[in-house]
């Protein structure tokens, strides 16, 4: 996602990622505490720990793939993981449409990616996996379901592994999936501009937040039908802040 980052802060963590320098800013761990939590409060302490430590590898796997790319093109990246998600940040990237477009599909693929490699990974310890559409495995098993797909495998004696490869694959196909719709401020959003830029250089802004405004407002109604306040509220806001940008952008062209 591309919004401000957040200024420096005593509590921020430091470290270099294939030579990258990535900063975790605190909120980032207070926002995944409370994403944690769940409704009771009575969540278990190891399922909680599960869950933050899947979102970080995730978001950090998501923005190295973007700062890996963002290299690639001769830019000096730094990723952040603050409140709202992650940023890979690049102020001397090759802005042409190609590896603009290469930089945005790096993020979500590198997500999938890792689901792949964890799937393999599964495999290779021995473990019976698979996917199935819209059928489920005749076998015990554990597993995810996404959009009528089931992701599953032979359970591992431990909760907490088949936790973990449960949330890592949830965040990293769902979220990589969500990144791809053509929707302001997401990896989709930022492609969909280059490509109406591309092909309609004066109203191309104008086009794909236009289409913003259209796609998350499907999105609500997706999120209706799924009785889903998470995603009615998100998209909802998602699909406001695109048709006031495109007020704003339309006001500042007279
Ligand atoms: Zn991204």
């Amino acid at each position: 996602m591309i919004l401000a980052e957040p200024p420096p802060s005593q509590g921020d963590v430091h470290f270099r990622l294939w030579g990258i320098p990535v900063r975790i800013h605190p909120f980032f761990w207070l926002v995944a505490l409370f994403m944690g939590i769940q409704g009771s409060g009575e969540t278990p302490p190891l399922e909680v720990l599960v869950w933050i430590a899947a979102l970080f590898l995730s978001i950090l796997v998501h923005e190295m793939g973007h700062a890996l790319v963002q290299r690639h093109f001769g830019g000096h990246p730094r990723v952040t993981l603050y409140g709202m998600g992650g940023l890979a940040a690049c102020a001397d990237c090759d802005r042409s449409t190609r590896s603009q477009i290469l930089i945005s599909l790096a993020g979500p693929c590198a997500g999938f990616l890792l689901a792949l490699l964890l799937l393999l990974g599964i495999s290779l310890l021995g473990h019976q996996s698979g996917c199935l559409l819209f059928r489920q495995p005749q076998v015990d098993a554990v597993g995810i379901r996404l959009l009528g797909t089931t992701f599953f495998w032979s359970p591992f004696q431990s909760q907490a592994a088949n936790g973990m490869l449960q949330q890592l694959l949830y965040i990293n196909l769902l979220w990589g999936a969500i990144n791809l719709l053509p929707i302001y401020p997401l990896d989709g959003g930022q492609i969909s501009r280059e490509l109406c830029q591309l092909r309609h250089p004066r109203q191309g802004m104008i086009l794909s937040l236009r289409i913003s405004v259209v796609a998350a407002a499907a999105m609500v109604l997706v999120g209706l039908s799924w009785g889903s306040f998470l995603v009615i509220l998100f998209f909802g806001y998602l699909s406001y802040s695109s048709y006031r940008a495109l007020q704003a952008y339309q006001s500042s062209l007279w």
